[in-house]
C-alpha cells in the first residue's frame, strides 16, 4: 500500500505575509534535510490570532513563527515561554512540544550567529540604534552573551529608555539610553554598531543619521534590514574600513534555529554545517530581482 502522503506542518502568522520571503529559506532547510515538510506563510489578522494558534494546536503543527504585528498579543494563547521571550516578552518562534506550544525568540540568537564569528560580544561595547522589537531582542541576547556595555540611540526617548530598564532588569551592566537627534556620533570605544531601526527596508538610499566621519577600521557594522541586504548604512560602512554584517545573517540565523527547535535535529553538529548556506542561497536567488522591491518584515 502506498503511504507517506501526510507533510509536517509549519508555517509563519502575519499580515501583510505578502513578501515574506522566510517560507523560500526555510522551505529549502527542508528540502536540505530530506524532510517532508512544509512552511505555510499564511496572512492572518488580529482578530484571526487566536483561531490560527487553535487551528495549528489542532492539526498537530510542529510550531509557527509570528511576525508583525503577533509577537506580543501570541502570547495568551501559548502555554509557555522560553527564557529569551520571556525577558523580551515576544515570541517570534513558537515550538511544539508534547502537547504544550511553547514561545521563544530566536531574532536576537539569529542575530547573534551572525555576530559571533567576527566578534565574541563578550566584554564588547555595542551601540544599538533603535529600541522597537528587534533591538529588545537583539539587546536581551548581548547582555545573556556577556556584552559589558550598551548604549541606545532611539527616536522617541522613552521607547529607548524603557529598553535601557529592560535590560538592566535582565543583567545589572552600564546601559545608557539617549534621545536620538541629527547626526549621531559613534563614540571610540563601541566596538559594535547596530542599526536597529526600519531605515533602509526596502529602500537601498535610506540614510540611518550618523556622523560617517565617526565609522573607523575595526568597527563591526551590523543591520538588521534583510531587503536590500546592502543598505546604505552598510555601503557607508564599508567604505570607511569597517566590517559588515547584514540582515540576511540574521534573517538565517533565527531560521536555523527554528528548524532546530521544530525538528530536534541538532543544526550545530558538522552534518548540517551547510544548511545555513543553503538556506542564504535560497534567500540570495530571491532578493536577485525577482522581488528587490518588496518589503520585507521579518
Ligand atoms: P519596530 O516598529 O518595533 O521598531 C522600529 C524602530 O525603528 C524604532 O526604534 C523606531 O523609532 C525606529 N525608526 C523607524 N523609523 C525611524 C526613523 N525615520 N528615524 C529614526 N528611527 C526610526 O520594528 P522592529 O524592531 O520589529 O523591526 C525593525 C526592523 O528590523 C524592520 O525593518 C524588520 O524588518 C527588521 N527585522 C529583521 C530581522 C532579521 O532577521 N533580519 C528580524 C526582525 C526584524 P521610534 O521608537 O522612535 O518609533
Amino acid at each position: 500500500m502506498a503511504s507517506g502522503f501526510r507533510s509536517e506542518l509549519t508555517g509563519c502568522f502575519s499580515t501583510p505575509c505578502e513578501d515574506n520571503p522566510t517560507v523560500v529559506m526555510l522551505e529549502a532547510a527542508f528540502r536540505r534535510l530530506g524532510l517532508n515538510w512544509r512552511y505555510i506563510n499564511a496572512e492572518v489578522q488580529p482578530d484571526g490570532l487566536a483561531a490560527a494558534v487553535a487551528g495549528a494546536r489542532a492539526m498537530g503543527w510542529k510550531g509557527f513563527n509570528l511576525s508583525m504585528p503577533h509577537k506580543v498579543a501570541v502570547i495568551e494563547h501559548l502555554d509557555g515561554l522560553g527564557e529569551s521571550a520571556r525577558l523580551i516578552h515576544a515570541v517570534n518562534c513558537v515550538v511544539r512540544r508534547g502537547n504544550t506550544l511553547i514561545g521563544e525568540n530566536t531574532d536576537g540568537k539569529g542575530f547573534l550567529s551572525s555576530l559571533v564569528p567576527v566578534r565574541n560580544p563578550q566584554g564588547a561595547h555595542v551601540m544599538l540604534l533603535g529600541a522597537g522589537g528587534a533591538a529588545r531582542a537583539i539587546a536581551v541576547e548581548l547582555v545573556l552573551a556577556g556584552a559589558r556595555k550598551l548604549t541606545i540611540v532611539n527616536r522617541s526617548a522613552d521607547r529607548g529608555e524603557d529598553l535601557a530598564k529592560l535590560v538592566r532588569a535582565a543583567k545589572p551592566i552600564e546601559v545608557t539610553a539617549t534621545a536620538w537627534t541629527g547626526d549621531v556620533a559613534i563614540p571610540a570605544d563601541v566596538d559594535v554598531i547596530v542599526n536597529c531601526t526600519s531605515i533602509g527596508l526596502g529602500d537601498a538610499t535610506a540614510r540611518v543619521p550618523i556622523a560617517v566621519e565617526t565609522l573607523r577600521p575595526g568597527l563591526i557594522v551590523a543591520d538588521v534590514i534583510p531587503n536590500p541586504p546592502q543598505t546604505r548604512f552598510l555601503t557607508e560602512a564599508r567604505a570607511a574600513g569597517c566590517t559588515t554584517l547584514d540582515g540576511l545573517g540574521m534573517l538565517v540565523g533565527q531560521g536555523v534555529l527554528g528548524v532546530g527547535y521544530w525538528s530536534g535535529i541538532d543544526v550545530t553538529s558538522p552534518a548540517t554545517a551547510d544548511m545555513a548556506a543553503t538556506m542564504r542561497n535560497a534567500l540570495e536567488e530571491v532578493f536577485s530581482g525577482v522581488i528587490s522591491a518588496c518589503s520585507v518584515v521579518a
